[in-house]
């Protein structure tokens, strides 16, 4: 088969490498439509089921090699009184860029530059040149263009959860308290908290998650913006001076309505362009690594014309669970009831 994938993110980029690595009979090429591999994201924490979805796509070693062990999940209050301690298992802290740069494959595979483009009719062209694929795979990410085309009444809307991201280097004696865990402060009146996810080395990706219509937004200068909300929390005194502001990110969590497909006709979307999750899931990047294990095992396993409906039929399901369970954390953050906040982790991933 001839396959062409829009997108040379975590969900294409893991196909592709699949499809390179054991695929006598099939052939695949990325368009991507920036220059290269974009670091948006900084981090991420690889949960059990991207762990195990990883470790299929690059090997078990090289897997292990570069990833950070977290073990502790650590929910304190904005008093610093810490509210539970959960253990976690098969979870890792790990860089985007060292992510993407695992998932990549040859550099001939991937056109930068380029983009598919698909037309009302589900007619495919790059540069005005039609494309003749066996499949097409849209993993173009959360404002997917190919989304757009096939499934015009389900395009993201911006929630009232956003979040800063950064990165921070902590000094030793401060890092050795954080390390191998994921830290969070939460405010008890809800709509407001502070994270530490550790890399190693005294390395941290910190974020703040805000209630935007309890908070509002930041004009353009993040660290007083930064500070504005959190100078009365006296616990977060010890990481302010480290936290760096030159390369912030302002994310702002999507909603779609979700789909009742990921495919039409031959094309098919995957990973955020299928179902954009949002941050209190902690499974974009999760799910995106095993929605291409599984597009790849359906590949190899049933007709081409079913690919679609199985992929939909399989992970449409925990999807589905996931979004249910992260509606329950977005309430719990925005009006805190008596469940603290906790990523999905400590389910044990019972959707995998
Ligand atoms: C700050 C931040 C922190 C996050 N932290 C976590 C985390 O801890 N855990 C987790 O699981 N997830 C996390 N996520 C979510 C995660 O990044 C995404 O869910 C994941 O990257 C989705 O992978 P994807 O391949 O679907 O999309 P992406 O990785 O976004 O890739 C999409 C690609 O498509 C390309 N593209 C877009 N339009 C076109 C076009 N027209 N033509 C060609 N190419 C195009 C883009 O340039 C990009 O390279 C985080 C996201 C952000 C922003």
């Amino acid at each position: 088969m001839e396959i062409f994938i829009n997108g040379a993110g975590v969900a294409g980029l893991a196909l592709n490498k699949l499809i390179q690595k054991n695929s006598a009979t099939h052939r695949a090429m990325i368009f991507e439509k920036n220059s290269q591999l974009s670091t948006n994201g900084f981090g991420f924490v690889l949960m059990p089921n991207g762990y195990s979805a990883l470790k299929k796509i690059v090997g078990a070693d090289i897997v292990r090699e570069n990833l950070h062990p977290l073990k502790y999940y650590m929910n304190y209050n904005f008093e610093g009184k810490l509210q539970s301690k959960n253990t976690l298992t098969n979870c890792y802290g790990i860089y985007r860029n060292q992510l993407l740069n695992m998932l990549m494959e040859k550099e001939a595979s991937i056109k930068w530059n380029s983009s598919l483009e698909i037309s009302e009719q589900h007619e495919v062209t790059c540069n005005g040149q039609a494309i003749n694929a066996d499949l097409v795979i849209g993993a173009d990410g959360i404002n997917s263009p190919t989304r757009r085309k096939l499934f015009p009444n389900h395009q993201a809307k911006n929630d009232r959860c956003h979040e800063l991201v950064g990165f921070a280097k902590l000094p030793k004696f401060i890092a050795a308290q954080y390390d191998h865990q994921l830290t969070k402060f939460t405010h008890q009146q809800g709509g407001l908290s502070f994270g530490l996810m550790s890399l190693g080395d005294q390395n941290f990706i910190w974020y703040m998650q805000w209630d935007q219509q309890k908070y509002g937004e930041p004009a353009d200068q993040f660290a007083s913006f930064f500070d504005d909300l959190t100078k009365d929390f006296r616990i977060l005194d010890q990481f302010r001076l480290h936290l760096k502001f030159d390369h912030v990110h302002h994310c702002i969590n999507k909603t779609i309505t979700p789909l009742e497909q990921y495919h039409a006709e031959h094309i098919l979307l995957m990973g955020d362009a299928a179902h954009p999750l949002p941050t209190f899931s902690s499974q974009g990047m999760n799910t995106a690594l095993e929605d291409a294990v599984l597009v790849h095992e359906l590949i190899h396993a049933v007709p081409k014309a079913k690919i679609g409906q199985r992929f939909y039929e399989i992970q449409g399901i925990k999807i589905k669970k996931i979004l249910s369970e992260s509606a329950t954390l977005r309430s719990n953050f925005l009006y805190p009831a008596e469940r603290m906040l906790m990523p999905l982790a400590h389910k044990k991933a019972s959707y995998v």
